[in-house]
């Protein structure tokens, strides 16, 4: 089993950062990224990202990269949410994660694995309704790729607020463990279902 991080947008991605551009998303999620494989690999998990690159890699050379590894992995895309064009703060908050149009029930299980290891972590954690912890939509990357996939947005790059936590060591550190915890959950249950 290996797990594929995936860290969204490249260097030149018009628009992709916070109204005051101290949080640049190509940046932040890289950095967190980073610290996912890492947190990963002391637990002898092992994981990559599909995108070293700064640059930005088309949609379709990433499901590329991730299909490479067949049905034997997961894809983690990490990114921050904006309600607007980045040119003005505002109000929407928080984070979610999203599945594919035709996720699998083990695209599902990881996505609730993650919005359960958020609301541990006591973080406001959108929700498509009161019962469902993750959301549907037409993803390109979730849906071509052949192994379970999910789309995490860490919080909102257009909120004052989400942007002084996303910035801060705590804010790393709470977005890190929940990818960790969400991931190593979904692993422990996979492997005793094997
Ligand atoms: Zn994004």
């Amino acid at each position: 089993m290996k797990i594929l991080i995936d860290n969204g947008h490249g260097k030149e991605t018009p628009g992709k950062c916070s109204p005051d551009g101290r949080l640049k998303e190509y940046a932040y999620t890289r950095e967190i990224a980073d610290r996912v494989v890492a947190g990963l690999q002391d637990k002898g998990v092992d994981t990559m990202r599909i995108v070293p690159e700064e640059e930005d890699v088309s949609l379709s050379e990433r499901v590329k990269r991730v299909n490479t590894f067949g049905k034997e992995a997961i894809l983690i895309s990490i990114h921050c949410n904006a309600m607007g064009n980045g040119s003005e703060w505002m109000s929407a908050h928080g984070w979610s994660v999203f599945v594919g149009n035709n996720a699998s029930m083990n695209s599902k299980w990881l996505a609730w694995q993650l919005a359960q290891a958020a609301l541990n972590k006591k973080v406001k954690v959108r929700r498509s309704s009161p019962q469902n912890l993750y959301w549907t939509a037409n993803l390109y990357i979730c849906q071509k790729t052949n192994c379970p996939a999910v789309l995490v947005e860490n919080f909102f790059q257009d909120n004052k607020d989400d942007v002084e936590f996303l910035l801060s060591e705590e804010g790393k550190q709470c977005i890190t463990d929940i990818l960790l915890e969400g991931i190593t959950n979904y692993l422990k249950e996979y492997l005793r279902n094997m």
